[in-house]
């Protein structure tokens, strides 16, 4: 059923890599199962600069480390370096550029990403044009002697457009150009950009990584070494590290990051049908569909869909508003990729600070809501999200 066959098949070995990979027991003297959460700030050296691993824990931390082999391994990427959130992981990569260089980014991205381009990137001097990613003729026309970063994100937040990873990749390539994929959404589980020729696979671990909903941190994954080595340098030099505890807590969501996904699969896929045969319902924005313009880019890269997607109700803002109001099992609340189902209205919530005439000409409108569809049991989240529409007259 889910995962039909048109798509890539999930990762082999990919749950025992979370479970296993660089957390191996005989290698700490207590011999515990689970790893150690080392709070520590300072490490005692064996002599004046001579320490035995780790100095400070800006600069390294054990449980980080760990965590940051083992999200590396399931990217299939050679290193990972962990932060404070997201949007951190974004800003520290912004520290790879100069003044006068250009960035190309997709036109419908996380809200947060357009902001800190658009409000924070700019008075860097860094010059930022954002363009329609599933035309990549589009993309290539923009591309300036001086452009030094391709920014993709797919699925599209909160329209769920689709790009070309590995066409996007090789246009990076042949430019001598960055080409960094915010894989959020999907995870290493469902799509692997590394894979597909990507040079920086970006996470906000807030979302489906973690999965509980209780930390935000981000993350990056490489295999290009001097790429990774210039970052490690950025990380402890801009500071912008997770705490020791909020790694323990995401490397143990880790753990059942294949089954959870397996599941945000299924009852995404439920909710999207149940949605698309529905009379209150204009229109589904879900790519594991075969009425999604881009479906045949999606099958090919991806191993299906996670639960995060979004649909155009009939009506208007009144109507949107009744409906979210309605709720009961879906929370109205911003994020996603919880095990608990969210609701949102991107044009007043996650996406209010994207300018109204670029919200207006890309589609992000008053009736449009994202679904953040969690892991309960599917038949009450579509029987709640049925009375919610009965509520709209
Ligand atoms: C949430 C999110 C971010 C930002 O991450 P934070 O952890 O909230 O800073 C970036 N990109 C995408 C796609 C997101 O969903």
């Amino acid at each position: 059923m889910s995962n039909e066959q048109e798509f890539l098949p999930f990762p082999k070995g990919f749950a025992t890599t979370a479970i296993h990979h660089s957390q191996e027991a005989d290698q700490w003297d207590s011999m515990a199962i689970v790893p150690p959460l080392v709070t520590s700030t300072t490490f005692k050296q064996y002599g004046p600069a001579k320490p035995k691993q780790y100095e400070y824990g800006r600069s390294g931390n054990p449980t980080r480390n760990i965590l940051e082999q083992v999200l590396a391994n399931l990217d299939n990427a050679k290193y990972g370096l962990t932060f404070a959130s997201g949007l951190a992981t974004h800003s520290t990569l912004l520290g790879l550029f100069n003044n006068g260089d250009h960035v190309i980014c997709g036109d419908d991205v996380y809200g947060g990403t357009g902001r800190l381009f658009r409000q924070v990137a700019t008075k860097f001097g860094l010059d930022v044009s954002f363009v329609d990613f599933t035309n990549l003729a589009v993309v290539k026309n923009s591309i300036k002697s001086n452009t030094k970063l391709i920014w993709v994100e797919t699925p599209t937040n909160p329209l769920m457009k689709i790009v070309d990873i590995k066409a996007a990749a090789n246009l990076g390539k042949d430019n001598n150009i960055i080409v960094v994929v915010d894989n959020t959404f999907l995870t290493p589980y469902l799509q692997r950009p590394i894979d597909l020729g990507a040079d920086i696979v970006i996470y906000s671990l807030s979302k489906y990584m973690n999965g509980h909903s209780d930390v935000i941190m981000g993350a990056l994954t490489t295999s290009n070494e001097e790429l990774y080595e210039k970052l490690k340098f950025l990380q402890n030099a801009m500071g912008g590290i997770p705490s020791p505890f909020d790694c323990y807590l995401v490397n143990r969501g880790l753990k059942t990051l294949a089954i959870r996904m397996q599941q945000h699969q299924k009852n995404g896929l439920a909710v999207a049908k149940f949605l698309e045969q529905h009379p209150k319902v204009e229109k589904v924005l879900y790519p594991g569909l075969k009425s999604h313009p881009q479906y045949d880019v999606f099958r090919k890269q991806t191993s299906g869909h996670s639960g995060t997607f979004s649909f155009y109700l009939k009506g208007v803002l009144k109507d949107a508003e009744t409906f979210l109001n309605a709720l009961n099992v879906f929370a109205i609340a911003e994020s996603l990729g919880g095990y608990e189902s969210l609701a949102e209205l991107p044009s007043v919530m996650t996406h209010a600070s994207v300018p109204p005439e670029h919200r207006a000409a890309i589609g992000i409108t008053d009736n449009l809501i994202r679904l953040s569809v969690g892991i309960e049991d599917v038949e009450d989240l579509i029987a709640d999200l049925e009375q919610a529409f009965s509520k709209i007259d």
